[in-house]
């Protein structure tokens, strides 16, 4: 049976980073005992603080020696940033809000591991209505129901949904659909290269090219 590790939409909390406060889709896994959340995607609306606490995460590392923020923010605006590291939250740092995926199978084989970041393409997830805990309306009072496109069941759809489709051309979909549909699959490594060369031969050679 294929592994599946255990994804949740949960809220950040006591990381000292911008994401704190911010709902994020997580997941965890049995490759490391269940010992932290590890960062899966995210809705758009939290871009720019995912983007922050990548910046300054990588910072605290010691990753980032060689480019400048300005290049760092280039790169995730293009789409192209790749994590040099897993990003995980301690599981204390996370409030659980609405479980997508319960973990299924055995111990994944050798090689899976999670995929990390900002792997939504151009789906957009929308929280289905019964995994909500039926306040929506009076918690987001601009959020407005509709049918999810694929399996027709209610779900909310954010303020924000309607320019990202108009600007990105995004997908709607409800968060079960989303699964079902490969999108929150685990990520096989090297499976997918990048033709570009990896990430150092792709920054050196947006130096070399800003530099002429
Ligand atoms: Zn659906």
């Amino acid at each position: 049976m294929e592994y599946k590790p255990k994804i949740i939409n949960g809220k950040a909390q006591n990381t000292g980073y911008p994401i704190d406060g911010h709902v994020l889709t997580l997941s965890q896994w049995d490759y490391d005992n269940h010992a932290s959340w590890h960062l899966y995607g995210w809705e758009p609306s939290e871009d720019e603080a995912v983007m922050e606490t990548m910046y300054r995460a990588e910072l605290d590392a010691g990753f980032r020696a060689d480019d400048t923020r300005e290049e760092f923010v280039e790169t995730w605006k293009a789409g192209e940033y790749e994590p040099p590291a897993a990003f995980a939250l301690e599981l204390d740092q996370v409030e659980v809000l609405e479980v997508l995926q319960e973990e299924e199978g055995t111990a994944p084989a050798a090689g899976i591991r999670p995929r990390e970041l900002h792997d939504k393409g151009g789906i957009m997830c929308l929280p289905l209505d019964q995994n909500l805990n039926g306040d929506t309306q009076a918690k987001h009072p601009e959020w407005t129901p509709i049918s999810c496109p694929r399996c027709g069941r209610k779900c909310w759809k954010p303020t924000e949904a309607d320019r990202i489709h108009k600007a990105q051309g995004v997908r709607f979909l409800c968060t079960e659909c989303a699964i079902k549909a490969g999108l929150l699959a685990p990520y096989k490594p090297g499976s997918n290269p990048n033709p570009a060369g990896n990430r150092a031969q792709r920054r050196r050679a947006n130096r070399e090219k800003r530099r002429k």
